[in-house]
């Protein structure tokens, strides 16, 4: 539970870099020259991320397509917010658009009910983008804190600084955009307290992905059972933590019947024995290949061959288990089974 209070106290604080950024904003009305300078490196900042790192990692990461995909389901969604929310009051009247109705005032309810008398004024038509823009930049950095707390949390329950380090570039890098947040809404004629406010709440997406990255990432364990043959039996396997959702079996026969039997019905994730410790019998098979040959390879290359057959024999079993929808220890047999009758049939064996 520690690393849980860890992962929400780092979140929070690299959120607030959004609060932070914000304060900057408006804690002196910016003039126009400090305006534009501030938002010409909030631009310069989020467009660099977004090309140098958040795009080229996840080229790299899943391919061209899926990525790029994704790049315009974003561009897509932005758009569609851009349309959908053109007429929002936010402390300051919209600018009519018939002549006479510079008559209408009506007193409709300030969305904090504190809108304080002879403030209202029309927004000029630069303002109304200011404010438009402000509404979707908080939106998109809202949506996309969320996935940054996740890496936040995810990283620290990898390795505690590796998720220090993340909290600490994402602090970093959140007070440009509190800046870009705040700042057009606060240009636009929203009072700044509710600009800053709105840059800070924004922020506090961090903690909540980075909340649920943890719970979910704490929620799962693994069980490797090596050395003992039947160690997790009748008995034992009631001993088995509910949260083990993975069991990947390093000694010989380590589950019996009985036990394998609970594993089945609770849905748990087995890689068998024959499977899991193959490698040490395939590397052994190597041996003697490289002895037929009289051709010795390099650690590298037993390596990266035992990485092939492995992976195969693996991706094999999983694909076999989800067609036939069958427990994974059975399916493993299934594929093993089925290449030997391959094998005796290519050989006129049958
Ligand atoms: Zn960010």
């Amino acid at each position: 539970m520690n690393a849980i209070i860890t992962v929400f106290l780092l979140s929070l604080i690299a959120g607030l870099g959004t609060g932070l950024g914000g304060l900057i904003a408006v804690i002196r009305r910016p003039g126009p020259r400090q305006y534009g300078f501030l938002m010409g490196i909030t631009a310069g900042v989020m467009i660099t991320l977004s090309f140098l790192e958040l795009v080229n990692e996840a080229w790299e990461l899943q391919g061209f397509a899926t990525a790029t995909i994704g790049f315009g389901a974003g561009a897509i969604f932005m758009f569609v917010v851009d349309v959908t929310i053109p007429h929002i009051r936010f402390g300051v009247k919209e600018i009519p658009h018939s002549a006479e109705s510079n008559a209408i005032d009506t007193p409709e309810p300030h969305r904090h009910g504190r809108r304080r008398s002879g403030q209202v004024r029309n927004r000029t038509p630069i303002e109304q983008g200011l404010l438009k823009s402000g509404i979707l930049i908080a939106i998109g950095i809202t949506i996309h804190n969320f996935p940054e707390g996740i890496a936040v949390g995810a990283g620290y329950m990898h390795t505690p600084a590796f998720g220090i380090f993340i909290a600490l570039a994402i602090l970093l890098h959140n007070i440009p955009e509190g800046i870009a947040t705040a700042l057009p809404l606060c240009k636009s004629g929203v009072c700044r307290w509710d600009s800053f406010r709105v840059a800070f709440l924004s922020g506090l997406a961090e903690p909540v992905g980075a909340l649920f990255a943890a719970l979910f990432l704490t929620s799962f364990q693994g069980l490797i059972p090596g050395a003992l043959e039947g160690q997790i039996n009748a008995e034992t396997v009631k001993r088995v933590s509910d949260r083990v959702r993975l069991i990947a079996e390093g000694a010989n026969g380590p589950t019996t019947l009985e036990a394998d039997q609970v594993f089945m019905e609770n849905n748990v994730f087995v890689i068998p024995d024959f499977l899991c410790n193959a490698g040490g019998v395939t590397v052994s098979y190597f041996e003697s290949v490289q002895n037929d040959m009289n051709y010795y390879w390099t650690r590298e290359e037993v390596l990266e061959h035992l990485d092939t057959k492995i992976t195969q024999a693996f991706n094999s079993v999983v694909e076999m288990a989800a067609r036939e929808q069958v427990f994974m220890r059975d399916a493993a047999y299934m594929v093993a089974i089925d290449r030997v009758v391959k094998a005796m049939e290519l050989r006129g064996w049958l």
